[in-house]
């Protein structure tokens, strides 16, 4: 199809392929961010930007010396000189000579960037040339600081101009960006990089922002202001759409919303199968708001609540206070259900202030209860936030990235002194507060019998077990066919996993994204779990599966999948199954 631009010349469709990753059409004006160009030494600025790039490089600097300040606290057992060339940077922030020589060449109209690497560039040009070699290597560690104050320079502000309504395309965002789009209010996302079961994706799915990932050259191929659509079931873009088309995707919208409206009748409808057998469906949650659409589609609970998406806005961890209002108003409003509230997950993908930025493999980092469990001082607030917040006897607290049974013990103990402590203040909360496990790393599968006896309940996470099993980084486009969920490692893990937690009597949920896959219920369900928890934004497609779901058929079709050691195979088993 042909659309005919304003100037009266034909342009033809064209059609991107990417991957689909969070459901939904949109019809809009592509918002292009053009990835990072190399940053050149004289870009200019006018007179009336000078105030704001001078802050600007003020809250950036301080924002590395804080993180330095950090990772000094945490260098122990490492060879001195790490804390020396740390300690060296912090003086060089700091330098009164150096922050004044970067302000001065900003007061010539120059930006915050170029003026960085004017200043830099000048020191290091001594010692660069120099025939000694600790000299040399000073102007390697300048070099290296430099690009450390340009990537947290460049890290703001590509958000005042997004427009409502548009569709933005990137290279890549971070689930900040995500939840700023969501509140400008953009119709899609379309990026170049990304996996399926990276936490940009599950943002986009919970926040509803239709999204396609991982199409190739999109900055270059899609220009900036022009009408495209975007199709987030199937994963593909159109840019220059014909009227028809543009039509033909404004209906789909519709019958979308249509559909969504129709699926509303289930609300109050039990969840179970059709013989009958009870399938608790709970919802998972990022933000303390979306409470909200979880009663709407009547959640009997909420499955997990990843805390950390609530401190990305600010990225620095919240006083005991506030936490303490945000875990009370959730348990409140979902009450008599129950509230899973995971201790924060950050690192990886999702940073906050004390996690370092630059890790060489993040994900299998300093993350989850390895950190919290290094800042105790911060998991006790948050325990404790969350101890206050279980007075109505509702709250589940839950505990990310198990590895090892000591990362268990010591997070109980961490628990029973924040009771003594409110105890002695005298504050109510529940005593026998339930305390589970993400079982997400195959280490914590091989574990499960004996971890059981610590426990109350397994809470199974399919993106990080896939990840850590297949060894295919969630976030990468480029093994997106290679992490696969269904993968019969996965599905075995799964299924030791709710037979240990039976033989143990402790209870199992599902909250990873294969909850959420029509290809999974039957599967999973035959598979024994009884307990899963999805974004609000598909929990009453799930019912309605659920309540298509005959027992004894899902245990013939997970029999299978179970013995089955080829994927091809398995995907066989579970069209025929999914079809039948
Ligand atoms: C998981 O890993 O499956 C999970 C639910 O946790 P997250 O996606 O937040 O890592
Ligand atoms: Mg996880």
């Amino acid at each position: 199809m042909k659309s005919v631009s304003r100037t009266g010349t034909t342009q033809k469709e064209k059609l991107l392929k990417g991957i689909p990753s969070s459901p939904g059409t949109a019809v809009g004006k592509s918002f292009v961010i053009k990835p990072e160009k190399v940053v050149v030494p004289t870009v200019k600025i006018s007179e009336s930007e000078i105030d704001s790039e001078l802050e600007r490089f003020a809250s950036s600097t301080e924002e590395l010396i804080k993180e330095f300040d950090q990772a000094l606290g945490k260098v122990g057992q490492q060879p001195k000189e790490v804390g020396d060339i740390i300690s060296a940077n912090i003086i060089i922030l700091k330098d009164p000579f150096f922050i004044e020589s970067v302000q001065n060449i900003i007061k010539t109209s120059i930006a915050a960037e170029s003026a960085v690497i004017q200043s830099f560039d000048a020191q290091m040009k001594f010692f660069k040339h120099s025939n000694d070699r600790i000299l040399r290597e000073k102007a390697a560690e300048l070099d290296h600081l430099k690009e450390r104050l340009l990537a947290a320079l460049r890290n703001r502000n590509i958000f005042h101009s997004a427009c409502k309504d548009s569709i933005v395309v990137a290279n890549s965002l971070t689930p900040t960006d995500i939840v700023h789009f969501k509140e400008i209010g953009i119709a899609g996302l379309v990026t170049e990089v990304g996996g399926i079961a990276g936490h940009v994706s599950i943002l986009a799915r919970s926040l509803e922002i239709p999204a396609v990932i991982g199409v190739k050259n999109a900055t270059s191929g899609i220009k900036n202001g022009k009408n495209i659509v975007m199709n987030g079931f199937t994963g593909t873009v159109i840019t220059n759409p014909s009227d028809e088309t543009r039509l033909a995707y404004r209906k789909k919208k519709a019958d979308e919303i249509k559909y969504k409206r129709k699926l509303g009748k289930l609300v109050k409808l039990p969840s179970e199968t059709k013989d009958g057998k009870k399938i608790h469906l709970l919802a998972n949650i990022d933000f303390t708001r979306e409470v909200e659409n979880a009663v709407k589609v009547g959640a009997e609970g909420i499955g997990l609540v990843r805390t950390e998406h609530m401190i990305f806005p600010v990225k620095v961890f919240p006083s005991i206070e506030e936490q303490y209002d945000w875990y009370n108003k959730l348990s409140e409003r979902i009450y008599p259900h129950p509230v899973t509230i995971r201790v924060f997950d950050v690192g990886s993908d999702k940073y906050a202030e004390g996690i370092p930025k630059h890790e060489d493999n993040p994900a299998l980092g300093f993350r989850g209860i390895r950190f919290l469990l290094s800042r105790k001082d911060l998991f006790e607030i948050q325990v404790k936030a969350i101890l206050r917040a279980s007075k109505n006897k509702n709250v589940r607290l839950l505990l990310p990235m198990i590895s090892n049974i000591g990362e268990v013990l010591e997070s109980i103990d961490l628990v029973e002194k924040c009771k003594v402590e409110l105890d002695a203040k005298g504050i109510h909360y529940d005593h026998n507060l339930p305390i589970g496990i993400m079982i997400e790393t195959p280490a914590a599968v091989m574990l499960a019998p004996d971890i059981a006896c610590h426990v109350d309940y397994f809470s199974i996470g399919t993106n990080d077990l896939t990840q850590y099993t297949l060894a295919a980084d969630r976030t990468n486009e480029l093994v997106a066919d290679i992490f696969d969920p269904f993968h019969p490692a996965v599905l075995r893990m799964i299924k030791s996993v709710i037979d240990a937690a039976k033989a143990n009597n402790v209870k199992v949920g599902l909250c990873g994204e294969i909850a959420s896959h029509a290809a999974a219920t039957e599967l999973l369900i035959g598979m024994g779990i009884e307990e899963l928890s999805v974004p609000p934004s598909v929990l009453l497609e799930l019912k309605s599966r659920i309540r298509n779901t005959d027992m004894t058929r899902s245990k013939r079709i997970a029999g299978k999948a179970l013995n089955a050691f080829c994927m091809n195979d398995i995907r066989e088993i579970l069209h025929n199954g999914y079809k039948a």
